[in-house]
């Protein structure tokens, strides 16, 4: 292969210094860093421009799942390639797409019977949110309008994904744009919850009561189920999430669950909700659902919520909605091949002494002096760093603690991203025991 022409490692940063703006990145101080550029992957490896290998720690941002490089993976969408790379959903169909269709209704949690795609988390949650919007519309309860949040919630950075977040940094510098109305109830964080030595489930408790005293003008009930990701990897006591599914429909409104991180396998489930037999309204899918490899994204709905879209043409009752690469055949082929993987090779199965091994390593950690919490669900990990363990007195922002401890892992060969002073773990679920042993014993260093 030739890689001359963008070998240049030094050409390369000053290339991306001068044109690329990153994510979530504050590009100052980024700049000022050594810049690590990613050439290839395989299995749980990525490696860069140098040919040195790093242990992909969070699935490149939650996504992988097979590792890369998957021969099944790469000759699905090789073989996809030779038919088509796109074509539109808009009046037509493709082969792969109906076919991710039907496995992805019958590996859900029942009721959930009918498939929309788009192309992300953020796309999924806004088509989640129009739904459940029109469909109140359609049935004539016109004066539903609010969507009810929670704290510290993550649902993507559209603008009507951003309304029903409940990350401050996240949320106030947009606050005017923000024009979903939205009310926000509290969020299980036991670790600093006030009322962590005596719960009686007083965020339930305010969650049900604002649901009550709002009911008549509610859409729907948003959450991630089992943990919430983005926010710090707060995971939700058992029967939380039943019970919010109890709460929605004594007073009738809908649940949806965003399912984006949690989804295709990191709680030790194929879907959170599985954890409490649980069905949601509206179920938003992405990040994992190709394997990690392609853009795709689903939101699943009841055949309660797509009969009320039916109707005569001149009616106007379609869902006026839908993304250019909605559906796209090359990525959903990746899909296909990826829950084919999940079925032939019973990772879940797979998974269990996986996870069990996590939790024993990470129960030796809990003296450590700047370790204030350890949360786990299966293969999602979110370890919160603290100055002070008895006071639970965080570090100061600008010493970014998770940062160092990132940047500290990556000259030992792992790849991690904190959120901010929680430190992430998310392997990809193929991993290997030894390398998740390898894993543990560089992020503890
Ligand atoms: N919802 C949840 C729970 C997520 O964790 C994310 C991304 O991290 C999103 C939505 C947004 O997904 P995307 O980044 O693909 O837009």
């Amino acid at each position: 292969e030739n890689y001359s022409m963008y070998d240049n490692y030094h050409e390369l940063v000053a290339w991306d210094h001068a044109h690329l703006w990153h994510p979530f990145t504050q590009m100052q101080g980024f700049r000022q860093e050594e810049l690590l550029i990613i050439r290839s992957g395989q299995g749980v490896y990525l490696y860069d421009i140098h040919g040195n290998r790093y242990l992909d720690g969070v699935s490149s941002l939650w996504t992988n799942v097979h590792g890369h490089r998957h021969p099944e993976l790469d000759t699905a969408i090789k073989e996809q390639l030779g038919r088509i790379a796109h074509t539109t959903m808009l009046g037509l169909a493709n082969v792969p797409a109906i076919q991710v269709a039907r496995r992805l209704v019958e590996i859900t949690p029942p009721g959930l019977d009918k498939v929309f795609f788009s192309d992300n988390g953020s796309t999924a949650v806004e088509a989640a949110l129009k739904i459940a919007y029109q469909y109140w519309q359609l049935r004539g309860e016109r004066q539903r309008r609010l969507f009810i949040r929670l704290k510290e919630a993550y649902h993507g950075d559209t603008l009507g994904a951003v309304s029903v977040g409940g990350i401050r940094l996240f949320h106030w510098i947009f606050k005017d744009l923000l024009l979903l109305p939205t009310a926000e109830a509290p969020n299980p964080y036991c670790y600093r919850c006030p009322e962590q030595q005596n719960c009686q489930g007083q965020c339930l408790q305010a969650l049900e009561a604002l649901v009550d005293a709002r009911r008549h003008e509610t859409v729907a009930i948003i959450l991630e189920p089992v943990m919430q990701g983005a926010g710090g990897m707060i995971p939700q006591p058992p029967g939380y999430l039943k019970k919010v599914r109890q709460i929605a429909d004594h007073y009738k409104v809908l649940l949806i669950a965003d399912e984006v991180a949690t989804g295709f396998g990191r709680t030790g489930k194929m879907f959170a909700c599985e954890h409490e037999g649980v069905s949601p309204d509206l179920l938003c899918l992405a990040k994992g659902l190709t394997g990690g490899y392609l853009p795709l994204a689903a939101t699943l709905a009841t055949e309660d919520i797509y009969q009320a879209f039916l109707g005569e043409f001149a009616d106007f009752k379609a869902f006026f909605h839908g993304h250019t690469y909605t559906g796209n055949p090359l990525a959903a082929a990746a899909a296909l091949a990826s829950l084919r993987l999940f079925e032939e090779q019973r990772v879940i199965d797979h998974l269990q002494d996986k996870i069990a091994y996590l939790t024993t390593r990470l129960a030796e950690w809990s003296q450590h002096p700047h370790i204030g919490d350890i949360r786990q669900r299966g293969f999602m990990v979110g370890i919160e760093l603290v100055l002070d363990k008895n006071t639970k007195e965080p570090y100061p922002a600008k010493e970014r603690r998770g940062h160092q401890v990132t940047l500290a892992a990556r000259k030992l060969g792992a790849i991690l991203r904190p959120l901010a002073d929680v430190v992430v773990l998310m392997p990809p679920l193929s991993i290997s025991l030894d390398e998740l042993k390898s894993l543990l014993d560089i992020t503890i260093q």
